[in-house]
């Protein structure tokens, strides 16, 4: 009698997607689910039902080894053009009970940034006024501490409840080793509600706040392109926009993504650009920064997906 033949990747996934309650789209598009609209399909995107469909989820991709990956709003991410090899897991935007008690609010980890902004607002709390432009959803934000000049995720996030193979549990803020853009959650965590602490407060000045953001970023931002915000980390004590700009790189094209003319820390899709052209431009920068400045770029975007090794910046 011959043995088995192994089962291949493919049969893994569809073993895992026959296992789940929630909505599941194999060779999922990714590009229309990124803000800067670039990167190939996922082998199989799952909207878990709720948290134990997506606890089961998690559980059943680490006994089969198929690699997870969190999608959130998409924007700040990058995706390979020859897409996502496993599962990619993108929340409901009502995910877990919300809840509002005093200066505390339990957002649902899908929802976007806007719904804490609304939140506090209406419940006559502040200290979020940094968050009213940033795109993208709480899970991503608290995921990678989100933030401006004027605040950031870590001010406010009072603790996390994240989906593990092992079940759901609460981390406080401070177990998440939280500092610039970054946090430290456990391998293969999905944040799934986010609670936050905020303050009662004047909202009329808050509002006045989060106008005058706006206003700066519609000054000061391509947001009338397709785009994942922020590149590079700001180095200490500098700008990376300034350094990109210092280069000569504003307005620099590789194929068709383009350094942004208005803000030079963001890239812009001008129609068609392939993840190959993000990081040519990404590498173009990273060398003429390092060679005139002697400054390292570390990338603030995070990269998804299977690039080739020649593709890596
Ligand atoms: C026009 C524009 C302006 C921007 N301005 C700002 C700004 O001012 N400040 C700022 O900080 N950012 C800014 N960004 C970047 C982006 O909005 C933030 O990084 C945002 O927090 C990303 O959230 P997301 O849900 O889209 O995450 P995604 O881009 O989908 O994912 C980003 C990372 O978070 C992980 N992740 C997502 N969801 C979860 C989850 N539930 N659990 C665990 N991990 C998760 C992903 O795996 C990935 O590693 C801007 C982007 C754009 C396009």
């Amino acid at each position: 009698m011959s043995a088995s033949p192994p089962s291949t990747s493919t049969d893994r996934v569809r073993e895992i997607a026959a296992a789940v309650r929630g909505e599941c789209t194999p060779d999922a598009p990714m590009a229309p689910r990124t803000s800067i609209r670039v990167g190939g399909p996922a082998d199989l995107l799952v909207r878990p039902a709720d948290p134990p469909d997506l606890a089961a989820l998690l559980w059943n991709c680490a006994a089969r080894r198929v690699p997870v990956m969190v999608l959130g709003g998409g924007a700040n991410l990058l995706v390979a053009d020859a897409g996502i090899r496993g599962v990619v897991v993108r929340l409901p935007v009502d995910f877990g009970e919300e809840s509002e008690e005093g200066e505390r609010l339990v957002l649902s980890a899908g929802a976007p940034v806007s719904r804490l902004v609304q939140r506090a607002l209406a419940a006559g709390l502040t200290g979020c006024e940094f968050a009213s432009g940033i795109p993208g959803t709480l899970g991503g934000a608290a995921a990678m501490n989100a933030g401006t000049r004027i605040g950031e995720m870590k001010d406010v996030v009072e603790r996390v409840e994240v989906a593990t193979p092992e079940g759901l549990l609460w981390i406080p803020a401070a177990g998440l080793s939280y500092a610039y853009r970054s946090c430290r959650l456990p391998p293969g965590a999905v944040v799934t509600r986010v609670g936050f602490r905020l303050r009662r407060g004047d909202v009329t000045a808050s509002r006045a706040v989060m106008d005058a953001d706006r206003e700066h970023r519609r000054r000061t931002q391509p947001l009338n392109w397709p785009t994942w915000g922020s590149t590079f980390r700001n180095p200490p004590g500098d700008h990376a926009g300034r350094l990109v700009e210092a280069v000569g790189l504003k307005g620099h094209r590789e194929g068709n993504a383009m350094w942004s003319d208005l803000h030079a820390n963001f890239v812009v899709n001008l129609g068609g650009a392939t993840a190959r052209d993000c990081l040519a431009l990404i590498r173009v920068a990273r060398e003429r920064v390092r060679e005139r400045f002697g400054v390292e770029l570390e990338l603030e975007v995070r990269l998804a997906g299977a690039f080739a090794p020649d593709e890596h910046p």
